[in-house]
């Protein structure tokens, strides 16, 4: 079963072939061995190399920093691919999110030291925003970077970590001065086995099994004055900044997810039978069917107008936002419907579906909740 795709212009044939390989990669070495990776909470290293050998990690890398220097539209074919697969938070956060925080912000000594090392998944990357006590409301963090003579002294704790156990940079939001509220946060950069970090056990989630998510503790952790990520107290607007491609990422994955799961509709109800029939021919699953089809054309179409205006810079946050709110709510629905066309196969790990519908729950949160998401859009009302 494969992503039918044709992105309206938005792709030629160098895309195609892109594709091809992200396609062959993800069915010959990613997909065969989810279910092993599931029961081992995350991918094995050999899994970033495999992305890396298919050019999928970070392709927007500039080649002076070892990358093939492309633009966002072959984000969007990864983003599309491992969405139809159903598992693209890890490579997501990674180039998407953290690749593209060191090209727009990094000194050229930090983006040699780390980019090319995330193109070849010698590094992994991690951003760690949220903290126990809270998620959608960043200024109110309590990780402290205390300012020293010889850079920070990093104390807090973060949750929920994408890439958390796993990573070889992690990007800390943290607080470098206190009483100056969202003007007094920064990035750092901290290596994954800086001395005073450590990892909890991996957190025990609903759905995402092979994705692996934790807590990170900083106990008085160094942090060298270099590894200042831009500007001191810029943070907040550096993410504002940035959310839109992250939120841009996860409404093309979702979109992709729910055309898994539509497709995977068809096809169960097209060979399982009752009352004599197919269950695709009673009225009720012909007409979800459609219904859903209806969605996932007018969510392609918009799609590739957003991919298209971000490629061009044009891509506001707040149409990010409504972008991220509408294509998950979409997610939801269609792995929704998707499994109760299944019957109790689709209650099922056995089948796909059992996964995407489990998987998809979180995309409504993480990212920025999709209530979040109506926020930002209401106050440009
Ligand atoms: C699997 C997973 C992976 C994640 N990965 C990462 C990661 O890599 N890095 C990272 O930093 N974080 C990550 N997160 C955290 C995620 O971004 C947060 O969970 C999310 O932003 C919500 O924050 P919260 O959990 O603190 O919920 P809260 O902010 O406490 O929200 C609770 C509820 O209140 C609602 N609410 C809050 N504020 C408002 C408001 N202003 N108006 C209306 N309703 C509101 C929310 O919508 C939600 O329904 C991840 C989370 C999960 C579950």
């Amino acid at each position: 079963m494969a992503l039918k795709r044709d992105g309206c212009g938005l792709y030629d044939e160098t895309h195609t072939q892109f594709r091809e390989t992200v396609r062959r990669t993800l069915t010959d070495q990613v997909a065969p061995y989810i279910r092993n990776w599931e029961k081992a909470g995350m991918p094995p290293r050999s899994f970033w190399h495999s992305c890396a050998s298919a050019g999928m990690l970070c392709p927007q890398v500039p080649e002076q920093f070892g990358g093939p220097g492309l633009d966002f539209t072959y984000n969007a074919v990864v983003a599309e691919e491992l969405g139809y697969l159903g598992f693209p938070p890890p490579v997501l956060v990674h180039s998407d999110i953290v690749a593209d925080y060191l090209i727009a912000y990094g000194s050229a000594e930090q983006k040699q030291r780390w980019l090319p090392a995330m193109v070849s998944g010698d590094a992994i990357g991690a951003i760690a925003m949220t903290e126990p006590g809270t998620g959608s409301d960043l200024k109110a963090i309590r990780t402290v970077a205390a300012p020293d003579d010889e850079g920070f002294i990093l104390n807090g704790t973060k949750t929920y970590i994408t890439n958390g156990a796993s990573a070889d940079l992690i990007i800390v939001v943290a607080k470098t001065d206190i009483g100056a509220g969202a003007r007094g946060m920064s990035l750092l950069l901290v290596s994954g086995d800086s001395e005073g970090l450590t990892h909890g056990k991996p957190l025990d989630k609903v759905g995402q099994h092979c994705g692996d998510t934790t807590e990170l503790f900083f106990d008085n952790v160094r942090v060298p004055s270099e590894n200042l990520l831009g500007e001191p107290g810029q943070a907040f607007g550096y993410l504002m900044a940035q959310l839109a491609q992250e939120r841009l990422a996860i409404a093309i994955s979702a979109q992709a997810t729910a055309q898994r799961a539509f497709d995977e509709a068809v096809i169960f109800t097209s060979e399982r039978s009752a009352f004599g029939q197919r269950i695709i021919d009673f009225q009720n699953s012909r007409f979800k069917l459609a219904g859903l089809k209806a969605e996932l054309q007018v969510g392609w179409a918009h799609i590739d107008w957003a991919i298209a205006r971000h490629v061009c810079g044009e891509l506001t946050g707040a149409e990010a936002s409504a972008a991220k709110f509408w294509h998950t709510e979409l997610q939801g629905r269609c792995c929704d419907q998707a499994l109760q066309l299944h019957g109790g196969a689709g209650y099922m790990n056995e089948y796909p579906i059992a996964r995407l519908w489990k998987d998809s729950r979180v995309t409504r949160i993480f990212g920025g909740t999709n209530e979040v998401m109506l926020e930002v859009l209401g106050r440009t009302l």
